[in-house]
């Protein structure tokens, strides 16, 4: 009897999206509209944020909040080498220059690294809550306001984490202290999936306004409030914007993910706690940990393979669990890894030994709310017995 395959993973969508989208598309208003108008303020009640524009990506959400903050060229943006590339591409697409601090235990930016990091030219720090562990905000707020800095999360793997006891994206309970602009992603993968989407919260009316408006091609909104004397027909250009509006389309689907993800979170977290619970005797690998100060949205179930003083063939184990018919992945390939950036100085490796360190070892499991006991089981009986038939005594001499 051949087992069925698990793929890394699977989007949970259910009748009330499948509904929605239906009614959408029977309305014959497809486009940016009232259903967006509405998960942009269920989505902000969420999070705690006032503000929530609905985006086309969270690359785009970043790439906004980085051109309406002014941040250009001569300027530089630290930010972490453990990420997906679209954190580092937008920081370029502003002309700005990435810095790469180092990562701590959580794979998140390391506070001190951060701060031997900034420069006269440093303008803003962009931390990424890896896996859905929240970074050290106090830490990173207070190095943004000692040197006057902005601070833009990229918020991709967060939909779900608390910092403090408060979603990411509201403010701390007792400082009152908050990011600039925080960037979510609604990409098929996310934990709140849209199939491509996202959203950019900020506590700053202003410079939501802006982002508003730069989101559709710096069309103003005061012109089109202007209609009724000049006519449907008339809006002013007022900048040179993108074209980055979320479909009420996707919307539809987003606002039943949005009301899903409390109980989303909860099978997630007990997934984790299984895996952990199961690889708890395991000297080979190494379960991923919780800071204290945050409540993890588990997006990624992201173990450290060759702990205990061995090293693990992380490719062969990779192997062996597809011909098991187990789908996996790798949770980054850091960015100094990737041929594109290997032309910059920003981008020397030995800038970030922890995170350099930790991608030969890293690996990521299926982690979504579908899965079920019996399969988190099998997953973890298949690394186990893999891990163990690829250890080996030396490092790869290439990753
Ligand atoms: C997925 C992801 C993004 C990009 O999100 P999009 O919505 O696809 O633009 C950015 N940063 C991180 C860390 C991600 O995992």
């Amino acid at each position: 009897m051949s087992l069925s395959s698990i793929p890394f993973h699977l989007a949970e969508i259910g009748e009330e999206e499948i509904q929605e989208v239906t009614q959408t598309l029977r309305s014959g208003w497809l486009t940016t509209g009232a259903r967006t108008a509405q998960f942009e303020r269920e989505f902000a009640e969420y999070t705690g944020a006032p503000n929530a524009l609905a985006v086309n990506s969270c690359t785009a959400g970043l790439h906004l909040a980085l051109h309406a903050l002014g941040i250009g060229p001569g300027d530089e943006v630290i930010t972490t080498p453990l990420t997906f590339c679209a954190t580092v591409n937008t920081i370029l697409h502003v002309g700005a220059q990435p810095v790469l601090a180092d990562v701590d235990e959580f794979g998140n930016l390391d506070v001190e690294t951060v701060r031997a990091r900034i420069t006269k030219r440093t303008r803003a720090i962009m931390p990424v809550h890896f896996a859905g562990a929240a970074c050290d905000m106090r830490g990173i707020w207070e190095l943004a306001r000692e040197h006057g800095l902005y601070v833009i999360e990229d918020a991709a793997h967060a939909t779900g984490t608390h910092y403090l006891g408060q979603h990411v994206g509201g403010a701390d309970p007792q400082t009152g202290m908050h990011s600039d602009a925080v960037a979510f992603s609604f990409y098929a993968t996310k934990s709140l999936a849209t199939g491509e989407g996202g959203m950019v919260t900020s506590h700053d009316r202003a410079l939501h306004d802006r982002m508003r408006v730069l989101c559709l091609h710096g069309i103003s909104r005061d012109a089109w409030n202007r209609y009724t004397e000049k006519g449907k027909w008339f809006y002013e250009v007022i900048e040179c914007g993108y074209k980055y509006n979320l479909s009420d389309v996707q919307s539809s689907i987003g606002i039943h993910q949005l009301r899903k993800q409390e109980r989303f979170r909860q099978r997630r977290a007990e997934i984790a706690a299984r895996y952990t619970e199961l690889f708890a005797s395991v000297d080979e690998i190494e379960t991923p940990g919780t800071p204290d100060y945050s409540r993890h949205a588990w997006h990624l179930y992201v173990v450290r393979l060759g702990a205990g003083g061995g090293t693990v063939d992380r490719a062969a184990v990779i192997d062996t669990m597809r011909d098991e018919g187990i789908g996996t992945s790798v949770h980054f390939i850091p960015v100094p890894t990737h041929p594109y950036y290997q032309r910059f100085a920003w981008s020397d490796p030995t800038l970030v030994p922890r995170a350099m360190g930790l991608y030969p070892r890293i690996l990521s499991l299926p982690i979504y709310p579908s899965l079920t006991d019996d399969q988190v089981t099998r997953i973890a009986n298949t690394v186990i017995s893999a891990v163990r038939s690829h250890r080996r005594q030396l490092v790869a001499a290439t990753v």
